[in-house]
């Protein structure tokens, strides 16, 4: 599957990137595929964390509603849950407020081996963070604040990069009709009455804004070797079939193996089972 199809690309504007499935797949076809993608991942993940060499950090993005939360529970379903790492960002705390800004997220990076997931992340700080002004004396239109934190952010993926911790960036793409109708189930469907808050109805005001603000983000911090995955996320289903393709292409990408075993561990190895065959 080409996936470059799905990357941000250069000059485009958000609003021309497609929020719903391409035609040429249904619903069976992305399920089953679906399914295959996740046995290709766990045995991937399997020699990523017996190799612990690299760390691949999945950061997800999306206005509130997008399927962040599901897919993560739908497309990670599989992986050996030892080598996974979500950490949710929310508003920061009061502690959070005293540091820098990827001071909260710095401390839940990934170690080698492992899977992170940040569920939102440090973008917050230039999309909310930007859309709200929370940074006293910097408002929305303060251009050359906001794109030096892109800079910022660029930098600290391309050093996370460099030390073997893979950036793996996905926006889950939603119309503003869509998420009309998602927060409508949390509020008609009892099973998902729990999800629903009324500062998402607030933030869905805001919708130009966070589109605008994304769309800067993006233009500053997808690169060639960093990109950012655009996914059109209408259908649920589409969106998480995408990124389970995306993450079986990148964990293949850092080419994992299980360490060799030196000649000395071998000798080890044939001591041990020739005591064990003895009935020791
Ligand atoms: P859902 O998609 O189901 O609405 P969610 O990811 O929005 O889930 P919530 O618990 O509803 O989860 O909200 C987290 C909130 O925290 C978001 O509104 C987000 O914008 C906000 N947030 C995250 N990081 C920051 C930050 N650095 N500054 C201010 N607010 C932040
Ligand atoms: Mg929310």
């Amino acid at each position: 599957m080409d996936l470059s199809l799905f990357r941000c690309q250069p000059g485009k504007k958000l609003e021309t990137y497609e929020t719903v499935p391409p035609s040429g797949i249904t619903k069976e076809e992305a399920l089953a595929r679906l399914d295959e993608n996740r046995l290709k991942m766990a045995a991937l993940q399997d020699k990523l964390y017996a190799e612990r060499k690299n760390a691949l950090l999945l950061i997800l993005q999306g206005m509130d509603a997008s399927g962040k939360d599901s897919a993560i529970k739908r497309v990670l379903t599989g992986l050996n849950p030892q080598g996974v790492e979500v950490t949710s960002f929310k508003a920061p705390t009061a502690a959070e407020l005293e540091h820098d800004y990827m001071w909260r997220t710095s401390l839940a990076l990934p170690p080698k081996g492992k899977i992170g997931v940040f569920n939102r992340s440090y973008y917050e700080d230039v999309l909310v963070v930007r859309v709200h002004g929370l940074v006293p004396g910097h408002g929305m239109g303060d251009k050359e604040f906001w794109r030096a934190r892109c800079r910022q952010i660029r930098n600290h993926e391309e050093y996370l990069l460099e030390n073997g911790v893979v950036p793996v960036k996905i926006f889950f793409h939603i119309s503003k009709e869509e998420q009309a109708r998602r927060l409508l189930k949390r509020i008609d469907d009892p099973g998902k009455n729990w999800k629903f808050d009324a500062a998402d109805i607030k933030e869905r005001a805001y919708w130009e804004d966070y589109q605008r603000a994304y769309q800067k983000a993006f233009e500053s911090t997808s690169t060639d070797q960093i990109p950012w995955y655009l996914l059109p996320s209408d259908k649920k289903w589409y969106a998480r079939f995408l990124l389970s393709e995306i993450l079986v292409e990148e964990l293949k990408r850092l080419r994992p193996e299980y360490p060799v075993v030196s000649e000395q561990k071998k000798e080890m190895l044939e001591h041990y089972r020739a005591l064990l065959e003895q009935g020791r």
